[in-house]
C-alpha cells in the first residue's frame, strides 16, 4: 500500500522517487501516466507536484533488484534500478600528499558474505556490460574535470574484489588500468581485492597495463587472529595464502595496503580492540621486512553495519564503537619510517545510529578534523595531537 497522507511540502527528492517507483512497479496505469504526463501522475500520488519536480520527466529503466515483502495485509516493494553506466561513487581528494581519485565501479556483486559487511548490497546481481563499465570510467573522469591532469593516484574498487573475474572480466580490468595509465601525472594505481585472486601472471599483466604507474593491491586482512577473522568476521581467508601473496608482491615490486579493523570482536573492550589491531599491524609489518613490499596500514575503526549478522551479535554483547582516540593511538603505535598509516574515517553511510565512533561520549570534532588532515597531508604533528591527547588518562598503557 502506498502512503498518501504525507504532506507534499515535506517530501525529500529521494522520498518522491521511492514512492513513484514503488507505485509504478505495481500499478500499470500509474506507470503509463508517469511516462506520458508526469505532472498529473505526481498530483495523483501526492495531491500536488512536489517542489523540484515541476519539470521532471520519467523514463523506464531495467530493474536490477526487486524485493517484495508482505507485512500483514500490506505488501512492501523495494525496486533498485539498474544503472550500469554510473559508478557507485567517485571521490577526488588528497591522500598522504598524493592527489587521488577513488572510483567505485558498479559491477556484479561480491560473492562473499562476511558477517560485518553490507557493501555488496549496493552492487549488481547480474553482469555489467563492457560498454557500461567504459561509460562509468568516462563519467569518473568527467567528474574529476580539470583536476584530472593533477591526479597522481587512482584507487579502483567495486565493493568487492576487482581482480575477481566474475565481477570484473579481464578485458574490462585491462581497459580500466590503461585508462588510468593514460593520465598525465599518474604514479600509482591501487586495486582492492581479496588475496585468492592474485597470481603471478596476473600481477605481470597488471603491471604492464598500468605502466608507467606502479601497482598497489589493497587487501582486507582485518585481523590476524584466526578466531576473530574466521570465526567472527567470516572472512574465509587463510593466513598462509595471505603470506604467499605478500611474498609475491615483494618479489614483483607491487605495493600492499591492508585494512586492519579496530575492535572487530563484539566482545572486545577498548583495550582488547587496540591490542588486536596493533598485533595485526605488527604481524603484517613482520611480513614486509626491509620495506618490501612497501606497506600502508589502513586502520579502520569497526562500525556496526545495519542489518549485518555482526550487528546482531554486537547488540547482544553491548559492544560500543571504538574511540577516535583509539584510532590515532593505534596508528601512532605502528607507524614507522617505512610503514605509512591511514585512518579509515568513513562508515560509508552504512552504520547504525549508535554504531560508529561519532556516537561515543568521548568523540571530539577537532580530533576527527586532525585525523582527516593527517590523511590528506601525512603531517605527523596532526596525528600526534590526537594520539597523545589522552596521555594523562586512558591511553595505550591503560585499559578499560
Ligand atoms: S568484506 Fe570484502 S569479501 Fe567480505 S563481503 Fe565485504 S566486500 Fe565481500
Amino acid at each position: 500500500m502506498v502512503p498518501t497522507d504525507e504532506p507534499a511540502g515535506d517530501l525529500s527528492r529521494q522520498t518522491v522517487i521511492d514512492r513513484v517507483t514503488r507505485r509504478a512497479w505495481r500499478d500499470d496505469d500509474f506507470r503509463q501516466l508517469l511516462l506520458d504526463d508526469p505532472s498529473t501522475a505526481l498530483q495523483t500520488e501526492f495531491g500536488c507536484v512536489p517542489a523540484g519536480f515541476e519539470t521532471a520527466t520519467f523514463r523506464e529503466r531495467e530493474a536490477d533488484r526487486v524485493i517484495s515483502r508482505r507485512k500483514g495485509s500490506v505488501r512492501h516493494v523495494v525496486v533498485r534500478p539498474k544503472h550500469g553506466d554510473e559508478p557507485l561513487s567517485v571521490v577526488v581528494r588528497d591522500m598522504l600528499g598524493a592527489h587521488e581519485m577513488i572510483v567505485v565501479l558498479y559491477t556484479k556483486r561480491c560473492a562473499y558474505q562476511c558477517s560485518f559487511c553490507t557493501l555488496p548490497l549496493a552492487s549488481a546481481l547480474s553482469d555489467v556490460s563492457f560498454e557500461d563499465v567504459k561509460a562509468q570510467l568516462e563519467r569518473a573522469l568527467a567528474f574529476a574535470g580539470d583536476s584530472t591532469d593533477s591526479i597522481s593516484q587512482v584507487s579502483l574498487c567495486n565493493e568487492g574484489s576487482i581482480l575477481d573475474e566474475r565481477t570484473l572480466p579481464r578485458d574490462q580490468l585491462e581497459h580500466a588500468l590503461r585508462t588510468c595509465a593514460a593520465l598525465p601525472r599518474i604514479r600509482d594505481v591501487v586495486l582492492e581485492t581479496r588475496g585468492e585472486y592474485v597470481t603471478e601472471s596476473l600481477i605481470d599483466d597488471l603491471r604492464r597495463w598500468a605502466a608507467p604507474a606502479a601497482v598497489t593491491l589493497k587487501i582486507g586482512l582485518e585481523s590476524a587472529d584466526d578466531r576473530i577473522r574466521e570465526g567472527i568476521l567470516r572472512k574465509k581467508m587463510d593466513l598462509g595464502q595471505f603470506e604467499d601473496v605478500v611474498d609475491l608482491l615483494a618479489r614483483k615490486d607491487v605495493g600492499l595496503a591492508t585494512y586492519v579493523l579496530l575492535k572487530a570482536d563484539p566482545a572486545h573492550s577498548d583495550a582488547d580492540g587496540r591490542a588486536d589491531a596493533i598485533a595485526t599491524c605488527e604481524y603484517v609489518k613482520s611480513l614486509c621486512r626491509g620495506g618490501r613490499p612497501r606497506l600502508t596500514l589502513r586502520v579502520n575503526p569497526m562500525y556496526c553495519a545495519a542489518g549485518s549478522p555482526w550487528a546482531r551479535a554486537a547488540a547482544k554483547t553491548g559492544w560500543t564503537p571504538p574511540s577516535i582516540f583509539d584510532v590515532a593511538e593505534v596508528m601512532r603505535a605502528v607507524m614507522t619510517d617505512d610503514v605509512r598509516v591511514f585512518a579509515g574515517l568513513s562508515e560509508e553511510g552504512l552504520a547504525t545510529k549508535d554504531g560508529h565512533y561519532e556516537a561515543r561520549q568521548d568523540f571530539e570534532h577537532w580530533a576527527l578534523d586532525a585525523l582527516a588532515r593527517f590523511n590528506r597531508t601525512g603531517n605527523v604533528d596532526l596525528l600526534d595531537s590526537v594520539a597523545r591527547h589522552r596521555s594523562t588518562g586512558d591511553s595505550l598503557l591503560t585499559s578499560n
